[in-house]
């Protein structure tokens, strides 16, 4: 089970494409009742649970609210043995040593979102996230970081790249905006999807072939749902009944992707047990539109077995290009079906593995 826990819509930045921004930055903070609801419902009814701390900043609310956290999981964890990580998602620069000490030793993953050279004109603070980015690399962490790919990018895919490689960035996300809040209004960043697809193909072939390269999603992801059929990342399976998000007030949806309210399934103080959360009206809303989504595709697409009729959110959001697709439909199609063809042509070009990205390698079941 996994859940998203936003402690916080507040957040210290204003990126130029925050889709968040729609939330006001609304500085509420979640209460301790919230927040050991949350744990006493769900931990003891799972042997696995992962929770993933998101905002706004979700350090702004400090340490001393994750060291009560933290306190309450093992309170919690106990009742039936649960196996508990935590990750976080931040941007950096409130981590404080104190910070970083704590979250190493309480064995928290760590995510952060980072634009290489266009870092100060997107996000600003690029010193400051850096110094918080090495304090936890520092404290012997490693910090995958996500980037946004919009129209002031688009085209320098490859030397963003190599600029994440520059600062030891090990992990590197590609995102397409999404066009919410600030990206919305921002006419620079609009992404052209037939565009960002062409892009993202090229970008596929310069990184399959360097030998010093880092994993890069969703080319790492859409390699293992290939290679092993089986669902990998959230674009391509169901994550119904295995996902929650709470947010500040312990309002209840799927995740964090900015649902319209009638896919909200309620607050957590109107449910007694997690079973009442999955039988609500709004996550039976959510599976019937999900499963409609699928069977559409159903006979019609051979790429459903990797696809699943798209990801949820990217349908209802309803971004179509000019010919009706919508945009996941269509970046599937092309980039999906590109690495596709690459996965199954690559067994006639064996002899080339040792030149290549070893993290291509990996997913390709090639190395450990
Ligand atoms: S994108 Fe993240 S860091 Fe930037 S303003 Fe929005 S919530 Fe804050
Ligand atoms: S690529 Fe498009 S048509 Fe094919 S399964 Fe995915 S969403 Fe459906």
């Amino acid at each position: 089970m996994s859940v998203t826990l936003i402690p916080t819509y507040f957040c210290n930045m204003r990126c130029k494409y925050c889709y968040r921004s729609e939330t006001g930055f609304d500085k509420k903070i979640m209460s301790d009742d919230t927040l050991e609801k949350v744990f006493r419902m769900v931990i003891p009814e799972y042997s696995k649970v992962q929770f993933l701390w998101h905002g706004g900043e979700p350090l702004i609310v400090g340490l001393d609210f994750y060291k009560k956290a933290i306190s309450l999981q093992k309170q919690y964890a106990t009742i039936n043995n649960t196996e508990v990580r935590n990750n976080v998602q931040t941007n950096c620069t409130l981590v404080t040593p104190e910070f970083a000490k704590f979250l190493h030793e309480n064995n928290f993953g760590c995510g952060t979102s980072f634009d290489g050279r266009n870092h100060d004109y997107l996000r600003g603070n690029k010193d400051d996230f850096l110094k918080g980015y090495r304090e936890l690399l520092s404290h012997g962490m490693s910090v995958g970081a996500i980037s946004v790919v919009s129209g002031v990018n688009v085209d320098r895919l490859i030397e963003t790249y190599e600029s994440f490689k520059e600062e030891g960035i090990q992990n590197l996300q590609l995102n397409p905006l999404v066009e919410e809040g600030f990206a919305k209004k921002n006419e620079v960043l609009k992404l052209d999807i037939k565009k960002y697809t062409e892009k993202m193909i090229d970008f596929f072939e310069y990184w399959i072939s360097d030998k010093d390269g880092i994993s890069v999603e969703p080319f790492f992801s859409n390699i293992r749902t290939i290679k092993e059929n089986k669902d990998t990342s959230c674009s391509n399976t169901s994550c119904h009944g295995k996902w929650m998000c709470v947010d500040p007030s312990g309002e209840l949806e799927l995740c964090n992707m900015c649902y319209e309210d009638s896919f909200y399934y309620g607050n957590i103080h109107n449910f007694s047990t997690i079973d009442e959360v999955f039988n609500s009206d709004g996550f039976k809303k959510m599976l019937v539109y999900s499963k409609c989504q699928g069977e559409k595709c159903i006979g019609s697409c051979e790429l459903y077995k990797y696809c699943q009729g798209g990801r949820i959110n990217g349908e209802l959001r309803n971004r179509k290009t000019d010919d009706g697709v919508s945009f996941t439909c269509y970046i599937n199609k092309k980039l999906l079906g590109h690495i596709i063809r690459k996965v199954n042509d690559f067994y006639y070009a064996m002899d080339d593995h040792m030149d290549l990205n070893p993290f291509f390698k990996q997913a390709m079941g090639l190395t450990k």
